[in-house]
């Protein structure tokens, strides 16, 4: 049963500077909100806890121009978007399809189309977990300021982790981040004290935190900046769910190819639905490096990919599955056609 949101406070930020000031004013009890298709859910199933306090104040940065911005910058070979562009701008973008096809791929296979007209890139790399039992009040787990997590002795067949193991086995729901992080991307972020820039591979936290990204409570997303890639560059973005129409990962696979010819120079190989963050699998690339790729070697390398992962009771059947979104990614990838020229 959906309840109805409770009595809150709602300020609109017009501004970078205004949303900062907001949110150093009312401190922990002001949430930041975009789109409102994650955080509204939670707010009217009164998810909450000692470590996830309701939120009495929401700050919607979603109208703030700096936000909407989605742009190619041709001098410096870079695309900026905006942490409010939504889901679907962003994927029928025709400069993202062009030159970071891979972007687009994640895009489309997100929620439904609905949830991608109004879902933002900042709130996709920010949700909160989608494990059922965080999702159910009556359980107060470890993310929530619980004493431990109630996945590993129920039902976690699914939407869990087989890698990175903590104390949270949640797999991190994002399409969007594995695709950005296979790019090398770049987060700008605002906080009371200013701004900062960390690259993408150093937001997202591990499995014994109870929060997902590196974000403090008076911080926020404003941009990401992806780099076009040096060389010519193949890309694809490759997800196994269980239905078609709308789901979140089982198994996702990001590729970047960086190619000399027939040679493969340098890879990023990011897997999405496998661990509590998205998982950088460096041997894997490592394994790449200077090598005519082929199905055999794209099966070994998906392999090593999936290497180190050790799976949970009811959910082992991932690591094969791992392997084969991996494979599948490295080899659509090669077979990819972006127009990556300088
Ligand atoms: C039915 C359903 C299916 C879904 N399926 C998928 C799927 O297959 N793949 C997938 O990747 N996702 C999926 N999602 C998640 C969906 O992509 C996210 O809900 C959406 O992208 C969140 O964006 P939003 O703007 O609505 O975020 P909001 O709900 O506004 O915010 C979400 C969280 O992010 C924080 N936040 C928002 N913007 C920023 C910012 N700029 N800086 C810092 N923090 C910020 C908020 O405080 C909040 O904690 C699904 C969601 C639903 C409801
Ligand atoms: S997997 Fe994480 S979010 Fe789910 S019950 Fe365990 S601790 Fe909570």
């Amino acid at each position: 049963m959906l309840n109805e949101i409770p009595r809150l406070e709602h300020a609109d930020a017009s501004s970078i500077e205004e949303a900062r000031s907001l949110l150093a004013a009312y401190g922990e009890k002001a949430k930041v909100i975009a789109g409102g298709t994650d955080l509204l859910g939670l707010i009217k199933d009164r998810i909450s806890g000692p470590k996830m306090p309701m939120p009495e104040v929401l700050i919607n940065i979603g109208a703030i121009p700096e936000l909407t911005v989605l742009r190619y910058d041709e001098a410096r070979q870079s695309l900026r978007i905006g942490a409010a562009v939504t889901l679907t701008q962003l994927e029928e973008s025709a400069i993202v399809r062009e030159k970071f096809p891979l972007i687009s791929q994640a895009c489309s296979s997100v929620a439904t189309p609905q949830i991608r007209n109004v879902g933002t890139v900042g709130g996709n790399l920010c949700q909160r977990p989608w494990c059922w039992y965080f999702r159910n009040a009556a359980f107060n787990c470890f993310k929530k300021g619980g004493e431990g997590c109630d996945a590993v002795t129920g039902e976690h067949q699914y939407y869990f982790s087989v890698n990175g193991l903590g104390v949270c086995v949640m797999s991190h729901p994002s399409d969007l981040a594995p695709a950005l992080m296979a790019l090398g991307s770049e987060l700008e972020i605002a906080s009371k004290s200013g701004s900062k820039r960390i690259a993408l591979d150093r937001f997202f936290l591990g499995a014994r935190e109870v929060h997902e990204t590196i974000l403090g409570p008076d911080e926020f997303i404003v941009a990401v900046n992806v780099p076009c890639p040096a060389v010519a560059a193949r890309m694809a973005f490759v997800k196994n769910r269980i239905r078609d129409t709308w789901d979140f990962s089982l198994a996702s696979a990001a590729v970047v190819l960086e190619m000399s010819g027939a040679v493969c120079t340098g890879s990023r190989i990011v897997l999405g639905g496998l661990a509590p963050f998205p998982y950088r699998a460096l041997d894997a690339e490592e394994m790449l490096r200077n090598s005519r790729i082929d199905k055999d070697v794209a099966t070994r390398t998906a392999q090593k990919a999936a290497g180190k992962a050790k799976g949970l009771r009811m959910n082992k059947y991932k690591l094969g599955l791992g392997a084969v979104v991996v494979r599948d990614a490295i080899l659509a990838a090669l077979a990819c056609q972006a127009d990556m020229r300088r």
